[in-house]
């Protein structure tokens, strides 16, 4: 019996048919694919990219107040900072901000710990083109932890 089934289905192509057809049902759907690097596609709302720290958007200022919270959490010890304290202000200067993205697993503890309102210093991007050619280029410092990773254009 099981011979038979099989024999009909080999006869009238019935497996060749099936995928036909699914071919068919998805041929006038809009394609899913995007033309990348031209065209990108958009992150989920909660998607967690490379860390990047924030200003305020107003005046340009500086956010972070060099609280450590941020070094202190990270389960890899990825981030190092470091400040200093100016006559006549009570925050910190951020002097160095150095985070080693090759080792990072973006569970985002470091940028849910950051306590600074309404400006978060510390947030996770939506940037996520992270290749680099160099293991030393994945140590970013406080202005690429600003102004975001710069893209590594491949070429063969
Ligand atoms: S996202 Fe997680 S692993 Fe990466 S630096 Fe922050 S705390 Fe560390
Ligand atoms: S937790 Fe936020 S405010 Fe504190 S040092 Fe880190 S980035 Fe700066």
């Amino acid at each position: 019996m099981l011979f038979l089934a099989k024999f009909f289905r080999t006869v009238f192509l019935v497996d060749l048919l099936k995928g036909l057809w699914v071919t068919l049902k998805y041929t006038p759907q809009p394609a899913f694919t995007f033309q990348y690097p031209e065209e990108r596609r958009p992150v989920a709302p909660r998607f967690r990219g490379v860390l990047r720290l924030q200003v305020e958007p107003e005046t340009g200022a500086q956010t972070c107040i060099v609280c450590d919270q941020c070094a202190k959490v990270c389960p890899d010890e990825l981030i190092n900072l470091g400040g200093h304290r100016e006559p006549g202000h009570k925050i910190k200067v951020l002097d160095y901000f150095d985070f080693n993205l090759s080792r990072c697993s973006f569970c985002g503890l470091c940028a849910e710990v950051c306590p600074t309102k309404p400006v978060k210093a510390l947030i996770m991007s939506e940037d996520y083109e992270l290749g680099t050619y160099s293991r030393n280029a994945q140590i970013l410092r406080v202005d690429e932890m600003y102004d975001g990773v710069p893209i590594e254009h491949y070429t063969r």
